[in-house]
């Protein structure tokens, strides 16, 4: 279902008002998790202003350790629907358990599944039975042949409009968080007509490398990017060194709209 041997034409769809797919450049951006009301709408408000279309927030945080922030729940979820309903952001949040998806339907425009749950196929069949439209992390150790056979449990349960995304891998390499496959970008549009999206803030885990990676991810032919931004990145409850402030994230979409047609 994901092979583009056997479906030639790029999928797009829509999420809300606005579309993932070739012709236009999708922009998810907001803040690692939801922390506040206030937090969340202010930054709505911001990266709308600077030309996203789907607002990010993550209400179910996956954290490295159980001691880290693990974000608000359904309570987040909520502040989702608000931000959205107050701006007409199309939402997108990351589920990491078949309770989650439960509650995430009833407020976000789509559903995330994280890097660390790539491979959780109960998790995918759930997602894919939900209906709504995936956005499907690359595994942080997984190959291509893994990340495309999980796209096909999420189609296979029913939800055909999944959208990939690279979000960096694991190599031997330290001096960023992950290492940023670009070159995936270029293997999945051969293999897949799914649209992909590059994620450069988990790539890299270093805020001053968001731009270049995102401009190298739009040279390699991505329909999307994620950014994560926040209004005080010093502070945020978790990955603040790699989020950008207001200023930053203006600049970046400044800088790219030259190569970009906005969806
Ligand atoms: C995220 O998007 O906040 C996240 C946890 O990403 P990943 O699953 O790629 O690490
Ligand atoms: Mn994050």
């Amino acid at each position: 279902l994901a092979n583009k041997k056997f479906h030639p034409q790029p999928t797009s769809f829509k999420v809300k008002d606005t579309v993932i797919g070739p012709d236009t450049m999708t922009i998810m951006a907001g803040p690692c998790a939801v922390e506040t009301e206030e937090q969340l709408l202010c930054i709505a408000r911001a990266v709308k202003k600077a030309g996203a279309t789907i607002l990010r927030g993550g209400a179910y945080k996956p954290r490295t350790s159980p001691y880290s922030f693990q974000g608000l729940e359904e309570e987040g979820l909520k502040y989702m629907k608000t931000a959205s309903d107050e701006t007409g952001l199309a939402t997108i949040c990351e589920v990491t358990s078949a309770h989650a998806v439960e509650s995430a339907v009833k407020y976000v425009s789509m559903l995330q599944v994280g890097a660390r749950n790539m491979q959780n196929f109960e998790l995918l069949k759930e997602v894919g039975r939900a209906g709504l439209p995936v956005l499907l992390k690359r595994g942080l150790s997984a190959t291509i042949d893994e990340w495309l056979n999980a796209a096909e449990y999420i189609i296979s349960s029913g939800s055909p409009n999944v959208a990939l995304c690279e979000r960096g891998i694991r190599t031997f390499e330290t001096s960023t968080r992950n290492t940023l496959d670009l070159s995936a970008v270029c293997v999945l549009k051969e293999r897949t007509h799914l649209p992909v999206i590059v994620d450069p803030s988990h790539a890299t885990g270093v805020r001053s490398f968001v731009e270049p990676l995102a401009k190298a991810g739009i040279a390699c032919g991505a329909d999307g990017l994620m950014i994560e931004v926040h209004n005080d990145p010093a502070h945020a409850l978790s990955d603040g060194p790699q989020s950008l402030n207001f200023e930053q994230f203006d600049s970046v979409m400044e800088h790219i709209k030259p190569y970009i047609s906005l969806s």
